[in-house]
This record gives structure tokens, sequence and C-alpha cells, in this order.
């Protein structure tokens, strides 16, 4: 069986990368895997251990990056994020096209490991937009919006390196854009 692709895919907080894949994730045609991460961040409300995110403590974190078991693996806004690489490889070797929801070091950090894998950023139309987009959100305290927008910014710099830069200005257009970006990637490998 062919061995499906890694897919890292990433976007500042509040760009709507998470809305986006909830409707990428059902299409069949794109095979795809979610890949849930572990974080020591405290789970926000309706998220599912296990679903989301594996939530662990820093002790639980220290381990797994010690004993090897993450692909990559960053701190981010206070708190550590990193991939199981197990599940990765496993899907993947079903033939699953993967999809890494990252940010942009630990993003780096894969696609040094894995330069075949293919690379997507989104990003809001401006910085304003974004920072509505986190308010109405308002998950988070005003401390952590400000942290999250400045973050947003030098990130911003930073995204040269991802293959492709999709910018959210309308939802429907840019599910329609990623998902040909997949569907290209797929072919191109058959
Ligand atoms: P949030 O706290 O909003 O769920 O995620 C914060 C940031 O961490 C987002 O940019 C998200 O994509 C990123 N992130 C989530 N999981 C991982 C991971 O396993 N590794 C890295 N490097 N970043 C992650």
């Amino acid at each position: 069986m062919k061995k499906g692709l890694l897919i890292v895919y990433s976007g500042v907080s509040g760009v709507g990368k998470g809305t986006i894949l909830n409707e990428l994730m059902p299409m069949e045609d794109l095979n795809l895997a979610y890949s849930v991460s572990m974080t020591t961040r405290q789970p926000r409300e309706g998220e599912v251990d296990g679903v989301n995110y594996f939530f662990v403590d820093k002790k639980r974190f220290l381990e797994a990056v010690k004993n090897g078991e993450l692909l990559e693996h960053a701190r981010f806004v206070g708190n550590d994020y990193g991939t199981p690489k197990e599940y990765v490889e496993k899907m993947r070797e079903q033939g699953k096209n993967v999809i890494l929801e990252i940010e942009i070091r630990g993003a780096k950090q894969v696609l040094e490991k894995c330069p075949d894998a293919l690379s997507i950023y989104i990003v809001p139309p401006s910085i304003e937009e974004l920072e509505r987009r986190l308010r109405e959100r308002s998950s988070e305290d005003e401390e952590t919006i400000m942290k999250r927008i400045s973050k947003a910014k030098k990130e911003m710099k930073e995204m040269g390196f991802y293959e492709h830069v999709v910018c959210n200005d309308d939802l429907q257009k840019t599910i329609q854009e990623v998902r040909q970006i997949i569907l290209d990637e797929m072919n191109s490998k058959d």
C-alpha cells in the first residue's frame, strides 16, 4: 500500500484553521487522519481528552520528550505541545494522510525531519480582523489574547518556509483552496 502524506497545517490562533479542518476531515476522498497532540495546557470548555488533545501534566510531557515519543515539540504561550510519533507512522503506513495542526517552530522541526511533508499556512486578511475573531471566541482573558496577537505578528514574519500560504478571507473559498492543495499533492504522488 502507498504510504499516506504527512501534512503540516499551521496558522495563528483565531485564524479559523480549526473550522476549516472540521469541514475537511469528513471528506472521504482526502482520506485524512487527525494527529491528536499532547499538551500541558488546561482544557477549554467542551474540549475532550484524547479527542482535541491528550491533556497531560508537565512530568508526563517531559517523560514523553525524554523517551523520544514525540515527532516534534514546542512551547507556546506558557504551555508545551507535541506530536506523538507512533500514531503518525501507523496511520501513514495504513495509507492515511496525516494532518498535524501545529505551530511554526514544531512545523520547522517536522520539515527538517521529513522534507517531503506538505506544508500549509493559513493567514488572516489582517491583524485587526484576527484580533476581532480572537475576542469573539472570548475563551481567554485579555492578557492571553494580547500574547496570542503578539505571537501572531512574530509568526507571520517567519512563515516563508511553508510551501502554501492561504488567506482565510472567505471561509468556503479557503476550504476549497486547502482541499485542492491536498488533492493535487495526492495526485502528484500517484
Ligand atoms: P491552542 O492552545 O490554541 O489549542 O494551540 C496553540 C497553538 O499550538 C496552535 O498554533 C496549535 O496549532 C499549536 N499546537 C497544537 N498542537 C501542537 C503540537 O503537537 N505541536 C506544536 N508544535 N504545536 C501544536
